[in-house]
């Protein structure tokens, strides 16, 4: 990173450790990293892994940093936010990862205008492979686009929306859309038992044409996911029987209707 300002993360739960360990990793100072729990054990377990500030108190570490980033659950946002309103905002810049609440919202909370940057990480983060979504309400200036891009590569990809709503489309691609791949992956692994195949080995061969696919697809940015289909589907053989079967059940349009009852969703939950 090009730029180590003082970072406070607001809840210590999965997605900062995710967060704070890939920032550690590439090379971002320890003491300049910021968490506030309010217990103290995921505060003592990643100051021991990670060597950084620690506090119980959520204000302490807001005072202390120049970015916050707000990494509580949704339910706990409005609490947390409100409570934060007490301090002078004006010149931090907030980073929320919680998934649901519109920009608006964090204004009505805070009482007072903030820079306010939307992200919307994925559970790939644990291993380094996030895609994260990212959406500003105002216009950034250069520098904290530069610091957002920065801080959230450090846990795999990035993607700016410019409208609000594109984050909902980043859930049903990238956020929800994993466990429609471990869903996948465990019908193949049912069907695979029911023919006597060993589970474990079963697992592993699913895992690594899994990761195979997404490989090819990442290499091959020329080609369709179509064209990289065809590719492997010779007419009368055995992975036309299988996609034939797909077809008449109609997986493309049940994968249709289920991305947008993920969007609605969102909408909802918003
Ligand atoms: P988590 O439950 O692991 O962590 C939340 C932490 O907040 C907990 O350690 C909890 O003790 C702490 N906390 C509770 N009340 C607090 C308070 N008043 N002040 C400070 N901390 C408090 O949750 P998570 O999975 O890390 O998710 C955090 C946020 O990230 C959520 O808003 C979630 O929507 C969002 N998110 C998570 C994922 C994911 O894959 N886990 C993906 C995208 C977005």
């Amino acid at each position: 990173m090009t730029q180590y300002r003082r970072i406070a993360f607001i809840g210590a739960g999965n997605m900062t450790r995710a967060i704070i360990s890939g920032m550690v990793s590439s090379g971002y100072p320890a003491d300049k990293i910021y968490a506030s729990n309010p217990s103290q054990g995921k505060l003592d377990d990643l100051a021991a892994d990670f060597g950084i500030n620690i506090n119980n108190h959520n204000h302490a570490v807001t005072q202390a940093a120049e970015v916050i980033v707000l990494s509580v659950k949704p339910q706990l946002m409005e609490k947390v936010c409100t409570d934060l309103a007490q301090l002078d905002l004006s010149q931090k810049l907030v980073i929320t990862i919680a998934a649901g609440i519109e920009a608006h919202r964090y204004q009505d909370y805070f009482g007072q205008p903030i820079k306010l940057v939307r992200s919307m990480p994925n559970t790939p983060a644990q291993l380094g492979l996030a895609l994260t979504g990212l959406y500003s309400a105002q216009q950034l200036n250069d520098e904290d686009t530069g610091y957002c891009n920065e801080l959230m590569s450090a846990i795999g990809k990035i993607t700016w929306v410019e409208q609000e709503q594109g984050l909902n489309h980043v859930i049903a691609c990238a956020g929800s859309s994993v466990a429609y791949f471990f869903l996948f992956a465990d019908a193949m692994q049912q069907s695979a038992a029911k023919m006597g195949c060993d589970p474990e080995q079963a697992r592993s061969m699913i895992q690594q044409a899994m990761l195979g696919a997404a490989q090819m697809l990442s290499h091959n940015s020329d080609l369709s996911a179509e064209q990289l289909r065809l590719n492997v589907t010779s007419k009368g053989g055995t992975t036309h029987a299988a996609i034939e079967r797909f077809q008449q059940g109609e997986l493309e349009t049940l994968v249709d209707q289920a991305m947008q009852d993920c969007v609605a969703r969102a909408e909802e939950m918003a």
